[in-house]
């Protein structure tokens, strides 16, 4: 399998290429040259399958170039009970994303029983596991240099502690991430893993990195790496549970299911639509929005508007918190017939600090055949619907998946099952929730005494060369 760019002027890549890699050379994003088909006889063998099986099955047709004895080790390592066992008391840790019916039709894919309770984890874990293979088989390093304002740098830090030859550098504001987060990130004691707080928003965290990245002399002398949302060792993570929730939602390959997916930097919903292009029975990929409603307008409207980040609304589902959503570039390549000539058309406007709008075009004529509808939710819906499915069943949803779920009731169809995905678990927003509900949600027994575990970070002002000093100093 071979990885060509949006943008149509990148040399095609193997996967272990683009694993380590950020943007393709030509600012594009990359993307398998075709989509691998599944047909009807490999569905039914699917059925038989545990996770690490059917990981196995889907990887092995995008990583053609790690031998298959190799990556099934690699799958069965990652996916195993014991490492997403922090869901309910009740929930199946044999089968790492197990489904919940909440209602007749309705159902949620618990994805955030992980060692960081959110579903990044699903891909990065898979990711350090691959990196940690590939390093050492070209005997290379890795320094990772990334920002977060909680979900990935924690999910990183997790997944890439103690690997052989990768380090990871991650930059959070500090003061802007919750109690929690904080906790579950600084607390971490192994050596490869650096914890920088700077003075300073998620935005300057952000932008330290990228003037970082721009210095391509220092970038190539220290192996700077990332591994932020447009990883496409991420996207084909998440594919695998598109296929597993749609397994445990029926029994005959005729059956069709919706996803009702909360959305930010279209990583995950992303990985819907290539499951789909797959060959997978999808009926709608339902994407929802919080206040920040981006994506929500591109679907209804054709216009993407990439907003200012000055603009960007601070949430109570804050990892969904964005200006423009970095994997669209994708669907929107698929969506105008993979032709780079558009995708370069279009991105120059934004790019640029501008949009585009497709109703004009040939083009939006045809964005039904690819399943899409959307909607968006406020505060207040969070709230609502979190104190709905509380009462209704006893359930404590975290204000990311209860944005799914409002735009799932208002999407869904009677017949066709719709699995909400639940991309963290209460416990990580605390806040939320007692305003919710006015009590504490559970936490898994591991994280009890979380926060007082004592913090290994370092603080700094807000300065690209201090970032750039401290790498060089630990790094040798
Ligand atoms: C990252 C994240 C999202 C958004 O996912 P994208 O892949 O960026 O669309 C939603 N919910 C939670 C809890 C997250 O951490």
């Amino acid at each position: 399998m071979k990885y060509l760019s949006t943008r149509g002027q990148s040399p095609q890549l193997g996967f272990s290429d683009i694993l380590l890699g950020g943007l393709m050379v030509d600012g594009g994003l990359s993307l398998p040259v075709a989509y691998p088909r599944i047909g009807d006889a490999e569905l039914t063998a699917m059925r038989a399958m545990s996770y690490a099986e059917l990981a196995f099955a889907i990887l092995s047709k995008f990583a053609t170039d790690i031998p298959a004895d190799d990556l099934r080790a690699i799958c069965a390592k990652t996916y195993t009970a014991g490492v997403y066992c922090n869901g309910r008391a009740d929930s199946d840790a044999s089968q790492i994303t197990p489904l919940r019916r909440l209602e007749e039709g309705l159902y949620l894919q618990e994805l955030s029983n992980g060692p960081t309770l959110a579903f990044k984890d699903m891909a990065m874990q898979l990711l350090g596991n691959l990196f940690e293979y590939v390093l050492a088989r070209r005997g290379e390093e890795i320094n990772i240099l990334g920002a977060t304002s909680g979900d990935t740098g924690s999910a990183a830090e997790y997944a890439m502690r103690g690997k052989r030859g990768v380090r990871v550098f991650m930059l959070s504001p500090r003061e802007n991430m919750s109690v929690f987060q904080r906790a579950q990130m600084y607390s971490l004691q192994d050596a490869n893993i650096f914890n920088i707080a700077v003075r300073g928003m998620f935005d300057d965290a952000q932008d330290i990195v990228k003037a970082v990245s721009n210095d391509l002399e220092f970038k190539t002398r220290h192996r700077i790496g990332a591994v932020n949302s447009i990883n496409w060792g991420r996207v084909a993570a998440q594919v695998i549970y598109y296929f597993k929730g749609w397994l445990a939602a029926t029994t005959t390959n005729d059956q069709k299911v919706s996803f009702a997916v909360p959305s930010g930097n279209f990583g995950n919903i992303c990985a819907g639509h290539i499951a789909r292009m797959m060959g997978l029975p999808i009926h709608k990929l339902i994407l929802a929005t919080n206040e920040n409603d981006v994506l929500d307008e591109f679907f209804r409207t054709g216009l993407y508007r990439p907003r200012k980040t000055a603009d960007v609304h601070v949430t109570s589902s804050p990892s969904m918190d964005i200006s423009k959503a970095s994997n669209f570039e994708r669907f929107v390549f698929d969506l105008v017939g993979r032709d780079p000539a558009v995708v370069r058309d279009l991105w120059r406007a934004v790019d640029a600090g501008g949009h585009f709008d497709l109703t004009a075009t040939p083009h939006w004529g045809r964005l039904a055949e690819f399943g899409f509808v959307s909607g968006s939710s406020s505060h207040a819906n969070r709230l609502d619907t979190i104190r709905q499915i509380y009462r209704a069943s006893g359930l404590m949803i975290d204000p990311h998946t209860a944005d799914g779920l409002k735009v799932a009731y208002e999407h869904r169809e009677t017949g066709i099952p719709t699995i909400v995905l639940e991309t963290a678990l209460p416990a990580k927003f605390e806040e939320t929730l007692v305003e919710a509900l006015g009590e504490k949600p559970w936490r898994p027994a591991a994280m009890q005494e979380i926060e007082s575990l004592p913090q290994r970070v370092e603080v700094m002002e807000v300065s690209t060369e201090a970032v750039k000093a401290f790498v060089v100093a630990h790094t040798h």
